[in-house]
């Protein structure tokens, strides 16, 4: 099943994003977070994708198992920034043959220990691409506090309506601690002219190391509010578990009540915070 009829039977569209796991660790693990996963019953559940290509295989490996083991759609994450057309090419073949029908098409960054071939390319070229196939639904990255390569905020949605021309049916918004930044982002996107659905990315907090990495990565700003909770329960591991789960809960609610298309969770391959989640929130 394409993604886009799940936006059209009910909405807010919920769904999870879970990793492989990485070539040393045993997949065991992480199917048993997916089976645990499964049974807060996501309408669809995405699977990233290392640019480097160490757990590539496994990404596609994960996401047929939750198509065949669960009937859950699977999103597989695609990134271009290390591939010649050729082995693009190849690995769709690859999705196509194992029945996958629906990718996040990204460019991705270049991993710091690659030494092969970067190719200059952005995401649209990849969305060009798999267009051509008429065989998958495309979602596509979107940033609410804009990318951090962005020339400017205006440049950014530009390039992101390019994107949608191109064939993106979907936006999934980076991680966003701040609901301000998703609603003003959706109002530029609207005015832009850009009409697909946009689910929003929630990631609960779990730990002050956490946050340190996740926002230093994404580059995601924190509020005062959660600043409060990572100052208030910096030595109480527990306690700061808890005001992060139902910090993201208030911010799902009210997204829910703005109208928000989708909820995409940041799982961290964590059944127990996914669950948390629905279960403070209205999403069920
Ligand atoms: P693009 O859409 O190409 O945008 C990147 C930058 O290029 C932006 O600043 C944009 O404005 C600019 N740009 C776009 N087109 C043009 C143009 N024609 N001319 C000039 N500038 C242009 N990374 C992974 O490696 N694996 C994953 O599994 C993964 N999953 C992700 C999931 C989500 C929901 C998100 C939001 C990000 C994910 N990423 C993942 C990270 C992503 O790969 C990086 O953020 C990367 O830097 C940009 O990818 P993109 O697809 O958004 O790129």
């Amino acid at each position: 099943m394409k993604i886009s009829e799940l936006f059209e039977q009910k909405q807010p569209v919920v769904s999870f994003e879970v990793f492989p796991p990485k070539p040393e660790a045993p997949f065991e693990v992480v199917l048993e977070a997916v089976e645990a996963l499964h049974y807060l019953k996501p309408a669809f559940i995405s699977v990233t994708y290392g640019a480097g290509g160490s757990s590539q295989n496994k990404t596609l490996e994960l996401a047929q198992h939750i198509k065949e083991a669960y009937d859950i759609e699977a999103l597989v994450h695609l990134t271009c920034i290390t591939k010649s057309s050729e082995a693009t090419e190849k690995i769709l073949d690859e999705i196509q043959e194992r029945g996958l029908e629906n990718i996040l098409a990204l460019r991705g960054d270049q991993p710091k220990e690659w030494t092969g071939s970067v190719y200059k390319v952005h995401a649209t070229d990849l969305v060009e691409c798999i267009s051509k196939r008429k065989k998958f639904f495309i979602a596509g990255a979107a940033y609410p506090e804009g990318h951090p390569e962005a020339a400017s905020p205006q440049e950014d949605i530009q390039h992101l309506k390019e994107k949608v021309d191109a064939g993106v049916e979907l936006l999934i918004t980076q991680i966003a601690f701040d609901n301000d930044y998703l609603k003003r982002f959706r109002q530029s996107v609207e005015k832009a002219g850009i009409t697909v659905p946009i689910t929003a990315g929630i990631m609960p907090v779990f730990s002050a190391g956490q946050i340190a990495h996740i926002s230093g990565l994404c580059g995601a700003t924190l509020p005062p509010a959660l600043v409060a909770i990572l100052d208030k329960y910096s030595h109480n591991q527990d306690a700061l578990q808890s005001a992060g789960i139902e910090y993201a809960c208030r911010q799902i609610n009210n997204l829910v009540e703005e109208g928000f298309a989708g909820i995409h969770i940041y799982t961290m391959n964590k059944p127990l915070l996914a669950r948390a989640i629905l279960s403070g929130t209205n999403l069920r």
